[in-house]
């Protein structure tokens, strides 16, 4: 039998078995040419067998006897007898190799693997062969001949239906249009206005009747659920073509602004998008507070808000303004992934500084001015000053734009890489104690919690219980 021939007998066949197995066909092949000698071993025309599986107390069909080389030592080959399995055809063959590699978890890795490299060391570290070289060979093999033409459909199939791995929950929710009718090229983060597990969240998108959903919930734990697959589109941003073409976020957050989410969720997040990244072939998240920038995805903007799309905060001032450290944090993972240093002004960020002030108020009062004017603002604070900057942007030009308009509308900016840190917000509020207030009393009042005088106590330096009008008294914030 001609090479070609065989290759695509035992390909054809291979293919077929992968769909049911999820044993890689070049693998397969690969196997049968290296272990039947392209189909001349004695196993191959004696016994239908392509590949020397040896017949231990588990088989209970045909057998044939049959001396073999086996290296033990990593060096040395000895002759020894042994009995094989045998068929009564080559497909019957293919067909056992893969039931055979099910059997128990030995070869856990190989089965669904889809890199071939992958797959050929897995089986050799399983011990499926003794012999040393035996992943280089199989490799050197699948490369000569293109053995992974017949690994086609497994990998197409990868690119259209995968999820995330890091899906930790899943339910899949009704409200969907599936599948989605443009290709994933945009992030959509939402916060989820409650506190909620993955869990909570897919669970209240599987049953509730409002027609809501999203592709993914981020637990306040860290967990990730799975409500809405990648290939669908979701109903989460109030716009459909948005919807279509983005995977879209939702983050358990606080029920009030600014939406905080915790720690382990924005972790999560991080990784979540990172591996959506990945795996959609989007090689930078390009963020503008430009909204403008945004729904028309201007200089590769490809990240929107729901509050682009309807009159609501969502994602909250704490997502919200978090967005460019996301976008630099994903593109700094995403450039680590593949070596790449920095491409093209990579992760870092461009702000547009409209103004610095040595007091709060001041600066509060010019940001003031500026959203009246229709900037976006945001405060940080950076060696004593406190700034105010309208646009974290990843693309220099459009950072460039928003400095042209401030100007055009009067007001004085320049670009700088200096994020600075977001001002803190203040943690307590002042309260100026008024004739028959007691502790207790403000604690109720303003904590809902007389119990929590304490902290007002600790908080403002009180060293008894006793308090006078006109005392100044520093109050929790929340
Ligand atoms: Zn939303």
């Amino acid at each position: 039998m001609e090479k070609q021939t065989f290759i695509q007998t035992v390909g054809e066949a291979a293919r077929k078995d992968m769909e049911k197995s999820g044993v890689l066909a070049s693998l397969t092949i690969a196997q049968a040419i290296l272990e039947s000698g392209w189909g001349t071993s004695e196993l191959a025309q004696n016994a239908n067998a392509l590949f020397g599986i040896k017949a231990d107390g588990r088989w209970s069909g045909k057998t044939y006897s049959k001396e073999t080389q086996e290296c033990y030592d990593g060096v040395n080959y000895t002759t020894v007898t042994a009995l094989f399995r045998a068929y009564s055809s080559w497909d019957e063959s293919i067909a056992d190799h893969s039931a055979f590699l099910h059997t128990g978890n030995r070869y856990a890795a190989v089965i669904g693997e889809k890199d071939y490299k992958t797959a050929c060391y897995a089986i050799k570290a399983a011990g499926y062969a003794t012999a040393p070289d035996y992943a280089e060979k199989l490799i050197s093999l699948i490369e000569s001949y293109g053995l992974t033409a017949y690994d086609g459909d497994m990998q197409k199939e990868e690119t259209i239906m995968s999820n995330s791995s890091l899906v930790t929950y899943t339910n899949i929710s009704s409200h969907k249009n599936s599948p989605r009718n443009h290709a994933i090229d945009t992030i959509t983060i939402h916060c989820i206005v409650g506190q909620w597990t993955a869990k909570q969240g897919c669970d209240y998108f599987a049953t509730t009747d409002r027609e809501c959903s999203a592709n993914y919930v981020v637990g306040k734990d860290g967990s990730i659920g799975l409500s809405v697959d990648e290939k669908d589109r979701s109903w989460c941003s109030s716009n459909a073509a948005n919807d279509n073409r983005a995977i879209t976020i939702e983050v358990a957050s606080d029920t009030k602004e600014p939406y905080a989410v915790t720690g382990a969720a924005y972790n999560a997040l991080l990784n979540l998008v990172t591996d959506i990244c990945k795996r959609n072939g989007i090689k930078k998240l390009v963020w503008s507070t430009n909204k403008s920038d945004r729904v028309n995805h201007r200089n590769g903007c490809n990240m929107t808000v729901h509050r682009d799309f309807a009159n609501k905060s969502c994602p909250g001032t704490y997502l919200y303004e978090r967005h460019g450290e996301i976008a630099a944090e994903v593109n700094k993972r995403l450039n680590a992934g593949t070596g790449t240093e920095n491409p093209a002004g990579g992760s870092a960020m461009y702000y547009v500084q409209a103004g610095a002030f040595s007091k709060k108020e001041n600066a509060e009062a010019h940001a003031k001015a500026l959203k009246a004017a229709g900037f976006d603002t945001m405060l940080k604070t950076f060696g004593g000053l406190y700034k105010v900057q309208t646009g974290a942007y990843s693309v220099k030009a459009n950072a460039d734009a928003q400095v042209k308009a401030l100007k055009a509308t009067g007001f004085d900016a320049f670009v700088t890489t200096d994020g600075g840190s977001a001002a803190p917000t203040p943690s307590y509020i002042e309260y100026t104690v008024k004739k028959g207030d007691s502790l207790w009393a403000i604690a109720e009042k303003l904590l809902g919690d007389g119990s929590r005088y304490t902290e007002i106590k600790a908080l403002s330096g009180l060293t008894s219980d006793t308090i006078y009008a006109g005392n100044v008294l520093k109050v929790p914030a929340k």
